[in-house]
Formats: C-alpha cells, sequence, structure tokens
C-alpha cells in the first residue's frame, strides 16, 4: 500500500479509538446459545439473534449432516448453473407456504436480497420512501438502485403522508419498511402503510428479518401480528439466520415478482447459491418455527419479565413484543462503560453505538432467546442496576 493511503487509514483507526466507537469481533467457542464461552470467558449472551434457539437445535444439526452425506458441503455454483438443488426447491416452496405468498426465492444472505429486491424494484426515474431508522442493507440498496430518496420520520404514517403528497408523480413508487426494527425492537404501521400504499399506488415492502417465527400465531411475522396478507404488502423479505437459527434469506411474494428476480437480479445470478445442506437445515427449522408455540410463549414470558424489570428501572423501553429491547444511554462511551461492566458480572450485552445509531442516541441492545430462562433474565437485570449505578469513568 501506499505511504499516503497507509496514513489516510491509521487516521480513521484512531479516530474511531478516540470517538469511542472502536468495534471487535470476540470469538465463540462452541455453539450458538445463551451460555457461552467467548474469548475464553463464560458469559449468558443476551445479543443473538436466534430468537426461538434453533441455532443449535439437533433436529436442525441433523438435517444438516444428513443433507451433507447426500450433497457434500459447496453448492459449486450458481443457481442458474447447476447450483440449484432438491433441498433449495423445497424449502422455497416450504417458505411460500409458511409467509402465505404464491411463490419465494432464497439469496446467500439478507443484506444480498435487499440489494436484489430494491434494484429489481426501482431505477433512476423512480421514488422510495423509506423508513430513516431501516436497516443498513436498505439504504445501501437504495444508494445502489439510483432511485430518489424520501426518508420519513421513523413510524411516522402522517409524515409519509406529507412526502408522498410533496414527490412527484413520475416513475414508480415504492415504500420500505423495516417490519421489526433491528435496534429499537419497534413494530413498523403496517396496517397504515398498506393504505398509503393502496392510496397513492405505491409498492410496499417489508423487510422482517426480526419478526418472521417470532411474531404471529404460526410465527408468520409482523404481517401476520398485523392480520396482513399478500394484498396488503406484497414484497416481503425475510433472514433465515436469525429466529430460524440458521443462515440465509429469501423473498416471497407473486409470481412475476420472483420471476423477474430469477430473470435480472444480479446479487442472486452471478452468486455461488448457498450449499444444500443449509436449505435443508433451515427445510427442518421451518417446520419447527411453525408449531413452535410454546417456544413462542416461552419468549413472550421473558419479553415481559424484562419488560416489568425495566420499567422497574426507570428505563423506556419499546413494548414488549418482538425480542429486542434497547436500553437507551445516550452517550457512546458510556453505554460502552456499561456493556463492560456487564461482562465483568458475565453479561453479554452489546453496546450499539454511532453511526449504527444516531449520534447521541447510544444504547444496550437486549435481546431475548426461547432458550433463555426466567433466572438468567432476573440475573440480568440486577446486574443491569448495579452496572447503571457506577458513575461514568
Ligand atoms: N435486514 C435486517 C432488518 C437485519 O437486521 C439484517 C441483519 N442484521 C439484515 C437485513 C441482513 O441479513 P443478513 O444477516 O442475512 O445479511
Amino acid at each position: 500500500m501506499s505511504d499516503s493511503l497507509d496514513r489516510y487509514l491509521q487516521e480513521r483507526l484512531q479516530a474511531r479509538r478516540d470517538a469511542g466507537r472502536w468495534r471487535r469481533t470476540r470469538t465463540l467457542d462452541g455453539p450458538q446459545r445463551p451460555e457461552q464461552v467467548i474469548d475464553g470467558r463464560p458469559v449468558v449472551a443476551f445479543c443473538s439473534n436466534d430468537y426461538l434457539g434453533l441455532a443449535g437445535d439437533p433436529a436442525v444439526a441433523t438435517a444438516a449432516r444428513e443433507a451433507i452425506d447426500h450433497y457434500g458441503v459447496g453448492a459449486g455454483a450458481a443457481h442458474l448453473i447447476n447450483g440449484h438443488t432438491r433441498a433449495h426447491d423445497e424449502l422455497e416452496q416450504a417458505l411460500a407456504r409458511f409467509t402465505g405468498r404464491e411463490r419465494a426465492l432464497l439469496f446467500s444472505t439478507g443484506y444480498m436480497a435487499n440489494l436484489a429486491l430494491v434494484q429489481t424494484l426501482v431505477g433512476r426515474h423512480d421514488t422510495v420512501f423509506e423508513d430513516r431508522w431501516n436497516h443498513a442493507s436498505l439504504i445501501d440498496a437504495v444508494r445502489l438502485s439510483g432511485a430518489r430518496s424520501q426518508r420519513y420520520r421513523h413510524a411516522d404514517p402522517d409524515h409519509l403522508r406529507g412526502r408522498m403528497e410533496k414527490a412527484g408523480t413520475t416513475g414508480h413508487r415504492l415504500i420500505i419498511t423495516d417490519g421489526v426494527f433491528s435496534m429499537d425492537g419497534d413494530i413498523a404501521p403496517l396496517p397504515e402503510l398498506a393504505d398509503l400504499a393502496r392510496e397513492f399506488d405505491a409498492g410496499l415492502m417489508v423487510d422482517d428479518a426480526h419478526g418472521l417465527s417470532v411474531l404471529g400465531k404460526t410465527g408468520g411475522g409482523s404481517c401476520q401480528h398485523f392480520g396482513l396478507g399478500h394484498d396488503a404488502v406484497p414484497i416481503l423479505m425475510g433472514t433465515l439466520g436469525k429466529g430460524f437459527g440458521t443462515a440465509g434469506a429469501f423473498v416471497a411474494g407473486s409470481d412475476a415478482l420472483i420471476e423477474t428476480l430469477i430473470q435480472t437480479a444480479r446479487p442472486y445470478i452471478y452468486t455461488t447459491a448457498m450449499p444444500a445442506a443449509l436449505a435443508a437445515a433451515t427445510l427442518a427449522s421451518v417446520q419447527i418455527a411453525e408449531g413452535a408455540n410454546d417456544r413462542r410463549e416461552h419468549l413472550q414470558r421473558l419479553l415481559l419479565q424484562l419488560g416489568k424489570g425495566l420499567d422497574e428501572l426507570g428505563l423506556t423501553h419499546p413494548p414488549p413484543l418482538a425480542p429486542i429491547q434497547p436500553v437507551h444511554i445516550g452517550d457512546a462511551r458510556r453505554a460502552s462503560a456499561v456493556a463492560e461492566r456487564l461482562l465483568g458480572a458475565g453479561f453479554l450485552v452489546p453496546a450499539i453505538r454511532p453511526p449504527t445509531v444516531p449520534e447521541g442516541q447510544a444504547r444496550l441492545r437486549i435481546t431475548l432467546s426461547a432458550a433463555h430462562t426466567e433466572a438468567q433474565v432476573g440475573a440480568l437485570l440486577r446486574a443491569l442496576e448495579r452496572a447503571l449505578d457506577q458513575p461514568p469513568t
């Protein structure tokens, strides 16, 4: 690397350290479950998106092992070459059924699914209306699509209406929102967004990474939570690495939507298919998730316990419906200090800092899983009280 480029990198790294924004990986030894050994230290983790405790489920692991015996490990090629197996096909059909949509299409990651969807739906003559707190992959997807972007206030349909009334009438319109917001744990006002989409002849796309499998009677996500089907939310994206406990993502929607993605979406066409064993494992986890009322009910009980505990500590939090509960701290350094104290007490809870959240809105992000126990949530609340009590360092 040139000296000047190297200096440029060093300066940026130093600025990040100075601003209390340093990020680093932690090394996990063993499976994804609440009791973990991370960087050699035993902790109870409250940061995983494995909401139903399926990541280490024996039935899911067995399905993966059996599929490896049959298909081998690597997919070897893109879906449209010869990477698409019977296992992928069965999972796509299961996901279409699970979401009540005509068809579903697999992607290797949620990030790629969002890039693919947005660039398939809109281009530079079109307008996207996006919630200000949408996930980074959606924001990047809109940027890459070249469409005009209109950001509306978080979960505020009135502000969105104003934006839509002011926007020109040329091109297509697309409203994009997270179903459950990944950093705040609140649920988008989908019925109101669906009404606006209808009124203004706009598409409505929901990224339900954190709602699917968790919300709704059979885990159908934030759409099922509100009783909305395909007509109200025609463009649905979900990830498989969260509540479903595996990895990858999918888009579910009409035959025309899925076929257009297959024909034109670069993040679908020009990348290796996910391994067949992953598809087979996910098929097992989707089947478990559908009937996992016991896991969802336990998770709801834990959420109520956590919500009550946060209330008693005088901490504001979203209604305890989704398994993401942020604890607002404000200052990034203080958020990091509280997270470090919790770690010292044996609890892994990440501090979420700018630029992931706006300046002054640093927070702890607590996520719950059906694999947690009431005793673990109680112990976390006590440790949190002590960690918040200590003066800023
Ligand atoms: N959308 C949302 C709302 C997410 O939270 C995430 C992951 N954090 C993604 C998309 C990206 O999914 P993946 O991890 O599969 O790339």
